[in-house]
């Protein structure tokens, strides 16, 4: 299955690195806030993977690192055989999930294969058919990819886009007990794009952020803001 899409040059996406990123097209959510609405995951185009090897290949020095991102990357049938080839031209790579496939984060980790990993906490789980606009969300696999990535040693983040219509004050006392412990969490300032699944959804203000950075920080280690 070949990437739909590449940045070819990022300075946000991977903390203190150069990075490429790479888009696939498979997700199993449907998030009314994704900005990869009608670019990725409707997108009906691909791109050879030997031409991103080869783009790959010639910015050697230039690039440090490969994001893998989507859409659900580990949806895709021979996601190992990509970044096994990415790894082999040296980079490090970078893994987005929305975490509901802890075996492929576990192999691919104990593999050596990715060197980060951000996952997605979409909202308190009550609140995941909603947030992520599908109904029969398997919240056991969720949990499994939280532990795994609390406890493993891989170096990771989690990651909360906050929508003024999804995410409320209960939601975040939840989010900050299921997370207890855990090392990093950025709350996201929610961006309305053209390519948005759904129209018409609202930041969440810097104010009411800053307070749910507060209410999150009594249970996770380190909490910022992204994009305030
Ligand atoms: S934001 Fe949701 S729908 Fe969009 S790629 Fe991520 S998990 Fe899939």
């Amino acid at each position: 299955m070949d990437f739909v899409g590449i940045d070819k040059f990022s300075l946000l996406d991977f903390e203190d690195k150069v990075a490429c990123v790479l888009f696939c097209k498979p997700c199993n959510f449907r998030c009314p806030f994704c900005h990869n609405g009608t670019t990725v995951l409707e997108a009906d185009t691909t791109i050879p993977f030997v031409d991103i090897l080869e783009y790959l290949k010639s910015r050697k020095g230039l690039i440090d690192a490969v994001v893998v991102s989507g859409g659900e990357p580990t949806l895709m049938p021979d996601l190992k055989e990509k970044i096994i080839a990415l790894k082999e031209l040296g980079f490090l790579i970078k893994l987005d999930t929305n975490g509901t496939n802890p075996e492929t984060i576990k192999d691919l980790y104990e593999s050596h294969l990715i060197d980060y990993v951000a996952m997605d906490i979409k909202n308190s789980f009550i609140k995941y058919p909603l947030t992520t606009g599908t109904k029969n969300v398997n919240i056991e696999r969720i949990k499994q990819s939280i532990d795994y990535l609390m406890n493993s040693g891989i170096d990771y983040e989690f990651r909360t886009t906050l929508v003024d219509e999804f995410h409320e004050e209960e939601d975040i006392i939840k989010m900050g007990q299921l997370l207890k412990g855990a090392k990093k969490l950025y709350l996201q300032k929610f961006v309305e794009r053209e390519s948005c699944i759904q129209k018409g959804l609202h930041e969440v203000s810097e104010e009411k952020a800053n307070k749910y950075k507060d209410i999150l920080s009594k249970d996770i280690k380190y909490v910022s803001l992204r994009g305030y």
